[in-house]
């Protein structure tokens, strides 16, 4: 964390396709990404002076010849996840399996600045009515919990939902996502206060997993059937309590591994129990769509544990990794 400071000498970005637009920040936001690219990620290499941030809003400021879509003066957000948008996965719309797909702030430069440039293409208008600072917070974590939740565990009304590490961002969004779909979600933590918190949000049954042995209370609580889902961020830690708790024909969705990548699984059960193992990262442009959609709608807005002005940009990194936040951590930038 002794690497991470406030430069004011870097230049103003300019942009660099026709395709781009430069947007002034307003605020960005915090992920456990950037925690990870602090700390160094294994085939990723940052120069310093590196920006990092994945999130942003703001308003645009430049827009190269192409782009049709904007104007300056529009007040956006931004999809962090970049593709080269000519690969057979982005033609098919599915921009998160590109190659070359690549994030803000971890693979080309972040969003915690006074000024970003970003293909047009990532980049939707939002109504004033949106605080910048919720609008900050919102997208990678409802992009993410989009994808995993709605199109890929296809969750249904009346299922059951394991949830692990609510007051995590991801977390937090597929929470609001399940109850949205009118699902059942069991949220987990180590917190009472976490926990007395994801009430108010909509968890319908809450457990400590200090004090509970989560599987075996989940099999009593459920008459034996287990969990329709289990959103697992956690992986190391948590992994064969997930499956455990996954009833037959479960499905198990991961779009992270704070605790560590390393897991196991019994085949048997995989075959036998009928379980869908799946994996999820970010979202496509359709999911971008549809997430903006909401927004827009004054629907699924970011729980905010803390903003920060970007001159203690420090202090919200101390923040994140202290793991005590429930919800975004947010950097007020102008
Ligand atoms: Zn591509």
């Amino acid at each position: 964390m002794d690497r991470v400071e406030l430069r004011d000498d870097l230049p103003t970005p300019e942009l660099l396709r026709p395709d781009d637009v430069r947007i002034r920040v307003r605020a960005a936001a915090l992920n456990h990404l950037e925690l990870f690219v602090v700390a160094g990620l294994p085939g990723v290499t940052i120069t310093p002076p590196w920006v990092l941030g994945a999130d942003a809003t703001g308003i645009i400021d430049a827009i190269g010849d192409s782009v049709t879509t904007l104007a300056v003066g529009d007040s956006v957000v931004v999809n962090p996840g970049l593709s080269d948008r000519t690969c057979e996965y982005c033609r098919a719309g599915e921009q998160p399996l590109c190659p070359r797909f690549g994030i803000l702030g971890e693979h080309h430069p972040g969003t915690l600045a006074e000024y970003i440039v970003v293909p047009a293409a990532n980049v939707r208008t939002i109504p004033a009515s949106v605080s910048a600072e919720q609008a900050a917070a919102f997208t990678l974590v409802t992009l993410t919990a989009w994808r995993m939740v709605v199109s890929r565990a296809r969750v249904q009304a009346g299922e059951n939902v394991l949830i692990w590490g609510i007051g995590g961002g991801v977390a937090l969004a597929a929470l609001q996502i399940c109850k949205q779909l009118g699902a059942r979600v069991w949220a987990v933590s180590g917190s009472d206060d976490k926990l007395r918190r994801a009430a108010a949000v909509g968890a319908d049954e809450l457990l400590d997993r200090n004090k509970v042995d989560v599987p075996r209370l989940i099999r009593d609580r459920t008459a034996r059937r287990g969990m329709d889902v289990v959103v697992d961020n956690v992986g190391q830690a948590t992994w064969d309590q997930s499956l455990r708790s996954l009833g037959k024909r479960g499905r198990l969705v991961s779009c992270g591994a704070t605790s560590g990548p390393i897991v196991q699984m019994d085949a048997r059960k995989l075959f036998w129990y009928q379980w869908n193992i799946m994996g999820s990262t970010m979202g496509n442009d359709a999911e971008f769509d549809a997430v903006v959609g909401e927004l827009r709608a004054g629907k699924l807005l970011p729980v905010i544990d803390s903003v920060h002005p970007l001159a203690e940009g420090r202090a919200a990194f101390e923040r994140l990794q202290s793991g005590e936040q429930f919800g975004k951590v947010v950097v007020r930038v102008s």
